[in-house]
């Protein structure tokens, strides 16, 4: 503890340089696991000891490799248990690469190598699932080697399988990739065979030199023979058995060589049959024993089929019936597995074609379902969107309706405020107070109910305007109506009747308290103080009172009575309130008048007349 006190630095370099070199080891053996795989891969037919020496080595280290090493390696192990023999571990290991996350191209190599494990087994049905996988992966497919394979393949399974016609789609498939050598070889071969079986093919095709060129110059004497045995063929069916049999003696010693049995049995077969054309019954014989002996270990085939019936035809014709009821045992007992076995592969076919239809259709069934809920989905979006743009387009009319209806409410407000108010004062106009007190004295008349009128005129106030200004007289104006207004009652109807004279209709109130109440508002207009306005100076007003009991219920009558009152009042020295008296014959000499010029007998008004 106290080294690494006192040592910190020397610690931290420690660490640094250790977890460097980690780091540095791991990337140095991942690509060394890297090389050895890529090597294994590329020795694994050539070198199989070596091959089997680094797979089984790497096997060991398997913890430390990554997990796309880990999939190289299996696919590695399962090419060396298939060429050990141990077809099941083999086939267990390629089909979980097949569906492991592996790349498209490991995924690809492990469904070929089943297709040919599963064609040698004769597993059709697997064969025929690994087959559709790898012709799936075939476009994703950039290695050109790769990809040639796995076409080839699929030529190699659909002919052994009977389905010539898709073999040879895809042998014109190869044959149109960029191949030569070997694969040029295979690819004419399989093609030849498929348009063979197909009966495509005539003896004087140039296709057929093509493919023996080919074969030639890639030395491929296997498959060279299989060219020549589908011309002897020809020559056969064209009753030609001398030219059949001069196309399959010219490659029979190297065929022979080869060991290759299928092959060698095909041509001892069609030796066989060409030699028993030409009545050569004891050649045709011996071809036809050869070819037995070579078919020993090849389960169903044809030129063990074809040779028995040589063979049982040879013994008919000699006579030896005992002998050719035996071979016609054989004959018939092979050709029956022999069918059996293209029935088989029929089958297999038709199962996974109908599986395939049965998927696609099932594929088809489900896009069908999901273009419908695409559909569905796009419908309710739009039907939402539409949903939500209503909404929007009614909020946005609402809007507009109560903006609108507010605009409208407003000027409405502002023109009723206009048209029954005045301007300066704010209190009603002569027009508006005109209506209203009109409909007052019309219920005061209907009910019997006293009804009074004060109107009061501003005493030299065109004085105050030519001293002070008209902004001043204004002023004036403005504040003699704001202190009336406060002074008077809720129902009175007070107005501005033009320039600085004002009117109040008082309902249900009677002379007395009327004149009362002029004397009131006589004394707060004589009360306001000028120097708000900036100037000095005393406001005044003089006054004319009525009622309806000595003016009548006539609007005009009783303003005209008011306001000749008021005259009285300013005749008399302005400042007053003088109540209006009924004209009597002899009135003029008889009239009272209530007057103060500082307003100090307004308290008891003088009445003219009753
Ligand atoms: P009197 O005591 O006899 O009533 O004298 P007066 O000066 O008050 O009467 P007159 O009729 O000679 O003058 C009234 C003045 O009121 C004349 C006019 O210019 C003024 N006037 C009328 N309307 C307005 C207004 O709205 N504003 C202002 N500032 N003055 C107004
Ligand atoms: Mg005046
Ligand atoms: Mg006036």
């Amino acid at each position: 503890m106290s080294f690494l006190i006192k040592k910190p630095s020397i610690l931290i370099i420690t660490l640094i340089c250790l977890s460097f070199f980690s780091f540095n080891l791991k990337a140095v053996q991942d690509i060394s696991f890297d090389k050895q795989l890529k090597n294994a891969d590329r020795i694994r037919s050539s070198n199989p000891n070596k091959f089997n020496e680094i797979v089984t080595s790497l096997l060991q280290q398997k913890s430390s490799l990554t997990h796309d090493q880990i999939l190289h390696l299996s696919y590695l192990n399962a090419y060396r248990l298939t060429y050990k023999g141990q077809f099941d571990d083999g086939i267990l290991l390629f089909l979980k690469i097949a569906d492991s996350d592996a790349s498209s191209l490991l995924k690809i190599r492990a469904n070929i190598s089943l297709v040919n494990i599963y064609a040698i087994s004769k597993k059709w049905t697997k064969g025929l699932s690994s087959l559709s996988k790898t012709i799936e992966l075939i476009p994703s497919i950039e290695s050109q080697e790769i990809r040639q394979l796995a076409i080839a393949s699929a030529v190699l399974f659909y002919n052994q399988l009977g389905q010539y016609e898709l073999g040879l789609s895809f042998a014109n498939k190869l044959l149109h990739e960029p191949i030569e050598g070997r694969t040029l070889c295979v690819a004419h071969n399989l093609k030849l065979e498929s348009q063979f079986e197909l009966g495509l093919l005539k003896e004087g095709d140039p296709q057929i030199l093509e493919g023996i060129e080919a074969c030639q110059q890639s030395n491929e004497v296997v498959m060279e023979s299989a060219i020549y045995s589908y011309l002897a063929e020809l020559h056969l069916k064209n009753t030609n058995p001398q030219k059949a049999i001069l196309a399959l003696e010219e490659n029979l010693q190297a065929i022979e060589q080869s060991r290759y049995a299928p092959i060698v049995a095909l041509y001892y077969s069609l030796l066989a049959k060409s030699y028993f054309q030409i009545e050569s019954d004891a050649i045709a014989e011996d071809y036809a024993q050869k070819t037995i002996q070579q078919t020993k270990n090849i389960a169903n085939s044809k030129p063990e089929v074809s040779s028995y019936k040589v063979l049982y035809q040879i013994a008919e014709s000699r006579g030896e019936h005992q002998q050719a009821l035996e071979y016609h045992k054989k004959y018939a007992e092979a050709d029956r597995a022999y069918l059996d076995d293209i029935k088989t592969k029929h089958l297999a076919f038709q199962l996974a074609e109908h599986q395939t239809t049965e998927q696609k259709s099932r594929i088809e069934l489900l896009d069908k379902q999901n273009n419908l809920l695409t559909i569905e989905q796009k419908l309710s979006a739009i039907k939402a969107e539409n949903n939500r743009l209503f909404i929007a387009m009614l909020i946005a009319i609402i809007t507009l309706l109560v903006f609108w209806a507010y605009k409208s409410w407003m000027t409405q407000k502002r023109l009723k405020q206009l048209a029954e108010y005045d301007a300066l004062t704010g209190i009603l106009n002569r027009g508006h107070f005109t209506q209203v007190a009109q409909s007052a004295l019309k219920y005061c008349a209907n009910t019997d109910m006293y009804l009074s009128c004060i109107l009061f005129d501003l005493d030299k106030f065109k004085n105050i305007n030519d001293s002070y200004g008209h902004a001043c007289g204004d002023w004036v104006l403005k504040k003699v109506a704001k202190v009336c207004q406060a002074q008077g009652r809720k129902n009175d109807i007070f107005a501005r009747l033009g320039g600085e004279e004002f009117c109040i209709v008082l309902p249900s109130c009677d002379l007395v308290t009327a004149t009362k109440l002029a004397e009131e508002y006589r004394k707060v207009i004589e009360r306001i103080d000028s120097a708000d306005s900036g100037f000095d100076f005393t406001v005044s007003a003089s006054f004319g009172v009525t009622d309806t009991l000595r003016s009548g219920h006539a609007l005009e009558k009783l303003i005209a009575d008011a306001d000749e009152a008021m005259y009285e009042s300013k005749h008399n020295g302005r400042n007053r309130i003088t109540v209006y008296s009924v004209p009597t014959e002899d009135a003029d000499s008889d009239k009272n008048t209530a007057a103060n010029s500082g307003g100090a007998q307004a308290d008891q008004p003088l009445f003219t007349g009753s």
